[in-house]
C-alpha cells in the first residue's frame, strides 16, 4: 500500500467499485483497446434456455478469486465446480488485507491474525514515519495467513452448493460451434499424500480461469503474457520479546538496496514475521534485495528462525486479452495487482465476484446459455471502476521510486497526516474521501518541496559520485 499514500496530490483517488467517482476526469478507458468493441445484444432476451439443468460453470483455482467467483455463481443458481489443485496451499504472500473486504466478503473475524494499525515506512536512510495515526479505534490493516483465507471462502462456496474438486487442471477443449461446452481435463486427487491422481474429464458451459499469475486457463486462450514482479518472502519466527514490537505494527523499507522499484516489508502474522522484497526491474538479485531487507529490520529481527522461504510472481499490469467466448479471467491470472503497492488480494476477489455476477445476471440464474457478451460486462465494469487506480500507482511508482533522493522525500511526505488520512482512507475502504481543497493545495506545495530537495539532494550527491 505505500504508493496510494499519494494519489490525493495528484487528485484521484481510490474509486468505489459500486460508484466510480473521481476528482478529475478520468475517462474510462478499456485496459485492453480490442475490449473496446461494444455489444449490443442482450444475452438474458436472446440466448437459449438451458434445460432440464441449470448452466454449469467451472472456475479453476481456489484462491481468494477462484473462491469469491464459485460462492456467487452456487448462491446465483448456477451449477458450480470449484477446481483446486493443492486444498492446503499456502500462497507466498504478505497477507494484508484492506478493512473494506473483512466487511464486503464479511469475514469472520478469527481467521484474521493481527490488526495492523501503526505502519512504519522507513527510508533509504533510515528515517521512519509512522503512519496511521490518524486510524480511528476500529479501524485497521487485516494480516491473514493465506492457507486460512482461501480455505476459508472454498468452504463457503462448497456450502452454498458448488461442487469443490481437488484436482490439477490441465486443458481445456472448446466448443466447436454454438452452444456446445467446454471439456476441461484435469488430474483429480483422492488427499492421499504423494497419490498419481486420476485423469478426469468435466463438460461445462462456461469458464473463470482463477488459477493465479502461471495461469493454465489464460494459455488455453491464448491471454499472452503480461510483465511481472518476483517476489520474495522470508516467514521468520522471532523471540516473544521481540514480537511484542511488531503486535500490531508493520513496516516497509525504501531504498536501492532492498529494491530498486519495489518495497520490503515485515509484516506481522499469528506467532512469526513475514519478510519480503520484490523487483520487476533486476529479478536475478532478489535474494541480495532479501539480505537488505533482513539486514534493515535486523535490530527487530534477532534471534529469528526462517520457518518457510518462498517466492513467486506478481503481475504488473493486465493480460492482453482477458476473455475469449464464455472463457474470462480474474484475480492474478487477469493482472489485477495494483503496480508498486502490489496488493492483489481484494482485487482477486473482487474480480472474481464481479464475473461471477456477471454470469448469474446475463444467465437470469442459471436459466439460459451466456456468451461473450454477458461476460465482457464484468470487463467494462471492472476497467471503468479500477483503471484509474492502476494509473495511478503506475505515475507513482515512475515518480517516488526512481532513486533513493525521490524515495527520501517519499518518505517525508508520508509524515503529512492529510496524506496519511487520505491514504488509509482509500487503502482501507476503496472509496473516494472528499478531500479539502486548501489541504490539497498545502500537499501540492509540500510535495514539490520535497521533491525539489531530493533533486537538490541528488545533485549533491552525483556531485560527490555516491
Ligand atoms: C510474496 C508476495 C506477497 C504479497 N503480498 C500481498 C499482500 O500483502 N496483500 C495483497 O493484497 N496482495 C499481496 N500479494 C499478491 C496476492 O498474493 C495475489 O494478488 C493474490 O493471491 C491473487 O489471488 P488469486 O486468487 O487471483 O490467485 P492465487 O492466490 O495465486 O490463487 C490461484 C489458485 O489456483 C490454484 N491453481 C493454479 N494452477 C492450477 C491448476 N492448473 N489447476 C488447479 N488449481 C490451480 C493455486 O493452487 C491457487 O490456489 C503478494 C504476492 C506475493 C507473491
Amino acid at each position: 500500500m505505500a504508493s496510494i499514500a499519494l494519489k490525493s496530490f495528484i487528485g484521484l483517488r481510490q474509486a468505489s467499485a459500486e460508484k466510480p467517482h473521481f476528482t478529475i476526469q478520468a475517462k474510462p478507458i478499456s485496459l485492453n483497446p480490442s475490449n473496446h468493441r461494444r455489444f449490443q445484444v442482450n444475452a438474458a432476451k436472446t440466448s437459449p434456455k438451458v434445460t432440464g439443468r441449470n448452466l454449469r460453470v467451472a472456475v479453476v483455482g481456489g484462491g481468494p478469486a477462484g473462491g469469491a467467483a464459485a460462492e456467487t455463481l452456487a448462491k446465483g443458481g448456477i451449477e458450480t465446480f470449484l477446481i483446486e489443485r493443492k486444498m492446503d496451499n499456502c500462497k507466498p504472500c504478505g497477507g494484508a488485507i484492506p478493512l473494506c473486504m473483512v466487511g464486503e466478503f464479511d469475514l469472520p473475524l478469527d481467521i484474521i491474525d493481527r490488526r495492523v494499525t501503526k505502519m512504519k515506512m522507513i527510508s533509504p536512510s533510515n528515517v521512519a514515519v509512522d503512519i496511521g495515526q490518524t486510524l480511528k479505534p476500529h479501524e485497521y490493516i487485516g494480516m491473514v495467513r493465506r492457507e486460512v483465507l482461501d480455505q476459508y471462502l472454498r468452504n463457503r462456496a462448497s456450502e452454498n452448493g458448488a461442487t469443490v474438486i481437488n484436482g490439477l487442471f490441465l486443458k481445456m477443449e472448446k466448443p466447436g460451434d454454438g452452444e456446445a461446452p467446454y471439456v476441461l481435463h484435469y488430474t483429480e486427487y483422492d488427499g492421499k499424500v504423494g497419490g498419481a491422481g486420476v485423469k478426469k474429464s468435466l463438460e461445462v458451459d462456461a469458464v473463470i480461469g482463477a488459477d493465479g499469475a502461471n495461469s493454465r486457463v489464460a494459455k488455453s486462450i491464448d491471454a499472452g503474457d503480461y510483465e511481472y514482479a518476483i517476489a520474495f518472502q522470508e516467514r521468520i519466527k522471532i523471540p516473544d520479546d521481540k514480537m511484542v514490537y511488531y503486535e500490531n505494527l508493520a513496516e516497509m523499507y525504501v531504498g536501492d538496496d532492498v529494491s530498486p522499484d519495489f518495497y520490503g516489508w515485515v509484516f506481522p502474522k499469528c506467532d512469526h514475521v513475514a519478510v519480503g522484497t520484490g523487483t520487476v526491474t533486476h529479478k536475478g538479485d532478489i535474494k541480495k534485495f532479501q539480505l537488505a531487507t533482513r539486514n534493515r529490520a535486523k535490530d527487530k529481527i534477532l534471534g529469528g528462525k526462517i520457518l518457510r522461504v518462498e517466492a513467486h510472481p506478481i503481475p504488473e499490469h493486465p493480460r492482453p486479452r482477458r476473455l475469449a467466448g464464455r472463457v474470462a479471467l480474474v484475480g492474478d491470472a487477469a493482472g489485477y495487482v495494483t503496480k508498486c503497492s502490489g496488493e492483489g488480494i481484494y482485487f482477486a476477489a473482487k474480480s472474481g465476484r464481479m464475473c461471477a455476477e456477471a454470469i448469474v445476471e446475463g444467465s437470469e440464474n442459471g436459466k439460459r446459455m451466456v456468451n461473450e457478451a454477458d461476460l465482457r460486462k464484468y470487463l467494462e465494469k471492472w476497467d471503468k471502476t479500477y483503471w484509474p487506480t492502476y494509473k495511478v500507482l503506475d505515475v507513482l511508482q515512475k515518480v517516488f521510486y526512481r532513486s533513493n533522493p525521490a524515495r527520501e522525500a517519499f518518505v517525508e511526505m508520508c509524515a503529512d497526516e492529510y496524506v496519511q488520512k487520505m491514504t488509509f482512507d482509500s487503502y482501507l475502504y476503496k472509496r473516494v474521501v472528499p478531500g479539502n481543497p486548501w489541504e490539497d493545495l498545502k500537499l501540492a506545495v509540500n510535495t514539490i518541496g520535497s521533491l525539489v530537495r531530493a533533486n537538490a539532494l541528488r545533485r549533491e550527491m552525483e556531485k560527490l559520485n555516491v
